[in-house]
């Protein structure tokens, strides 16, 4: 067995018990004895995920993520936009890979009756968006049928248009209003910056990511090469003040 999971674990309580019941132990017995490779942990709540964290044990965590969720819509919409980014960031930091659940809201954000934000988003969208956050390196859509599997790899030949999610620019709360959220809508950038990727590279490396400001210098173009020409400014949907910001970035790095 290559992965043992602490499984849906959402409650403080919860983990308190898991510790204290003997499961636990258990799997770390598992590890010790080499038949559990990793330790894995699912859970949708941020201080949870936080807390487990803490301890040190776990390399991959599965974690609900959705714009829905995110702006704070839906069953499993726990903890602020930032708490949740934070979290993203965390484990991009700590090389914890994140495995995506419930990317379309259990279905509710593919339907504009049924979606917070009263306006359908495609399949293709919420995938794109929970790979652009941190961490992120799979996402698990519910599939039933092998049409699903089709359908949902099409998303590797999908067109950067179809991808695209600049729509939730209008529904973002304020508290997410003026984040980068490494979506590139405001491509292309006539420089040739790779604005998301950049900006990335940045708040993580802001959060203290080591490895974030090694990539960083390793991109074809830097916050240096930025021409101030403000396409970005007024393309983006999430009211970032990138020209701006691309300043601050070139002060962090040094170009
Ligand atoms: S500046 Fe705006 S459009 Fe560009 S990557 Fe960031 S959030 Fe997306
Ligand atoms: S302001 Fe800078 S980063 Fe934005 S589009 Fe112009 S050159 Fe690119």
């Amino acid at each position: 067995m290559d992965y043992g999971f602490i499984h849906c674990l959402d409650a403080v309580e919860d983990w308190d018990s898991y510790q204290k019941n003997g499961v636990l132990e258990y799997l770390l017995d598992m590890k010790q004895q080499g038949v559990v490779k990793h330790i894995g942990l699912s859970t949708h709540t941020p201080e949870l995920a936080n807390l487990v964290l803490d301890a040190g044990m776990v390399e991959q965590l599965m974690f609900s993520i959705n714009p829905g969720y995110d702006y704070r819509h839906g069953d499993y919409a726990n903890g602020s936009t930032d708490e949740r980014m934070e979290l993203y960031r965390r484990c991009e930091a700590e090389g914890i890979g994140i495995s995506v659940m419930k990317p379309f809201s259990g279905g509710q954000l593919l339907d504009a009756k049924t979606s917070p934000f009263k306006k359908a988003l495609t399949k293709y969208q919420c995938m794109q968006y929970a790979l652009d956050k941190p961490g992120v390196l799979t996402v698990l859509p519910g599939i039933r049928y092998a049409e699903d599997v089709q359908e949902l790899l099409g998303f590797l030949n999908a067109t950067p248009e179809e991808r695209d999610y600049g729509i939730l620019g209008t529904f973002a709360p304020r508290d997410a209003v003026g984040n980068c959220v490494y979506c590139n809508h405001c491509q292309p950038c006539p420089a040739g910056l790779n604005v998301g990727l950049i900006n990335k590279y940045y708040d993580l490396a802001m959060a203290g990511d080591a490895m974030a400001a090694d990539h960083y210098t390793k991109l074809e173009k830097h916050a240096s090469d930025c021409v101030d020409c403000g396409h970005c400014d007024s393309r983006c949907p999430f009211q970032v003040k990138q020209s701006k910001r691309m300043e601050k970035i070139q002060a962090r790095f040094g170009f």
